[in-house]
């Protein structure tokens, strides 16, 4: 095709775009007119407007590839460390809890956190929260119920692919494993999750939320050797967070039910656990 004749200065702006396209800049071929317009306007020098594209495409990328990262962590919704009520668990240090939620060191280091606490607690909420914060700050997170991840590598060692079904966990930088405790008999038969937790030692961190600390911990794996090498390969490089509280579904259905200024007197203990 013959490109038309133009003046020197003349720029084929259809050809541009498909440039910026081939060269993988879309942020840059959707804002360009609109910066060329205002540097045109206000006399920008060329540096000037080529780093304002620049910083665009990157903001944009990064903006991309958090929300990849988010559908692919496949968190429970609306658990945020906003909304997590820090005064309902004493316990527990708000400073850590955001130390741990900025990756700092323990992510690199492939170390672990485990939380421990009764049902209802709010341990699968700090989890999650805390799997949130850490996408955000570009960290890789997968959020799964344990059982249906024991499951699944169950599939995948019928099919011999248990060491390649763990091997592509890799690309997690935190895998978060909701509810250990809830791991069934016949899933400990097999020892997959005693082979992902050796597979990731030292290398990938997990964390782990169960609510019984160990104790219980033998019905999980299929004998006791494995579970005493499981526990400490789990507790070696590990911060614990002891979340010893009352539900707080039952918490909050007792405060809605005594109402406000209420005397605590009439407040009915019996109540059915929401
Ligand atoms: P667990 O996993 O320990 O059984 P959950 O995290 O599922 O407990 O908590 C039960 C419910 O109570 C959830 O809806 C959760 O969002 C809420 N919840 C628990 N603890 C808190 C808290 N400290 N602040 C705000 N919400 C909480
Ligand atoms: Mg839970």
């Amino acid at each position: 095709m013959k490109a038309p004749a133009r003046t020197t200065t003349a720029v084929d702006t259809a050809r541009l775009g498909i440039m910026l396209g081939e060269l993988r800049l879309p942020t840059i071929k959707t804002v360009w007119p609109r910066f060329a317009e205002q540097a045109d306007k206000e006399g920008w020098p060329a540096a000037r407007f080529l780093a304002a594209l620049a910083e665009h495409e990157l903001a944009e990328r990064d903006r991309r590839r958090i929300e990849r990262h988010l559908a692919e962590a496949r968190l429970p919704p609306g658990k945020t460390l906003d909304g997590f009520d820090f005064a309902a668990v004493p316990m527990l240090s708000k400073a850590q809890v955001m130390a741990v939620s900025a990756g700092d060191a323990w992510l690199a280091q492939g170390a672990n956190l485990l939380l421990f606490g009764p049902p209802g607690g709010g341990k699968s909420h700090l989890a999650a929260a805390i799997g949130l914060a850490l996408v955000e700050a570009g960290f890789k997170v997968l959020f799964t119920r344990t059982t249906d991840l024991v499951q699944k590598l169950q599939v995948a060692r019928r099919e011999l692919g248990l060491e390649a079904a763990i091997g592509r966990l890799d690309r997690f930088d935190l895998l978060i494993l909701d509810d250990l405790a809830y791991v069934t008999k016949d899933q400990a038969e097999t020892s997959v999750l005693f082979e992902l937790i050796s597979a990731r030692y030292e290398r990938r961190s997990l964390m782990i939320t169960a609510n019984q600390p160990f104790g219980e911990w033998g019905r999980i794996f299929p004998d006791p050797a494995m579970t005493l090498a499981a526990v400490d390969r789990l507790v070696h490089h590990a911060t614990i967070f002891e979340m010893n509280v009352e539900s707080y579904r039952r918490r909050t259905a007792l405060d809605r039910k005594r109402g406000p200024g209420r005397p605590p007197t009439r407040a009915t203990i019996k109540t059915a656990d929401a």
